[in-house]
């Protein structure tokens, strides 16, 4: 989608702290880090939200989960552990519509979340 800011961010319009990228998929800093390590990882296909997902898209979910286990390590948190959430509507605090991974560590992180 042509005004939509992830969308933007994967083809490089606008700038991001890119992480890792593929041909599919680009992972990024989260400009508002609410962890040590908060890493985005988004399909480079616009698809809205998990509402969205059809059948045809189950492989981009395990792509994006394969991102974000090698941006884990990367990141070196593989081991000291993470959390991957996948924000979906209003009572969730999905602000960005374009579907995205968000990778957290580098602390301890408490639950339930919210
Ligand atoms: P969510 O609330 O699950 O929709 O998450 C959207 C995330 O995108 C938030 O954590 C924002 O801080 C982050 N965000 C919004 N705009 C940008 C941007 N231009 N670059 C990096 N992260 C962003």
């Amino acid at each position: 989608m042509a005004d939509c800011i992830f969308c933007r961010i994967a083809r490089h319009e606008i700038p991001a702290t890119v992480v890792r990228e593929d041909e599919d998929c680009i992972a990024f800093r989260d400009l508002l880090p609410r962890a040590p390590v908060h890493v985005l990882i988004i399909p480079k296909r616009h698809i809205a939200s998990v509402n969205e997902l059809t059948g045809a898209d189950e492989t981009v979910v395990g792509h994006l989960v394969a991102a974000a286990r090698a941006v884990a390590e990367s990141e070196g948190v593989a081991e000291s552990g993470y959390r991957l959430v996948l924000n979906a509507g209003p009572d969730a605090g999905q602000s960005v519509d374009h579907l995205h991974l968000h990778l957290l560590g580098g602390r301890e992180l408490g639950w339930p979340p919210g």
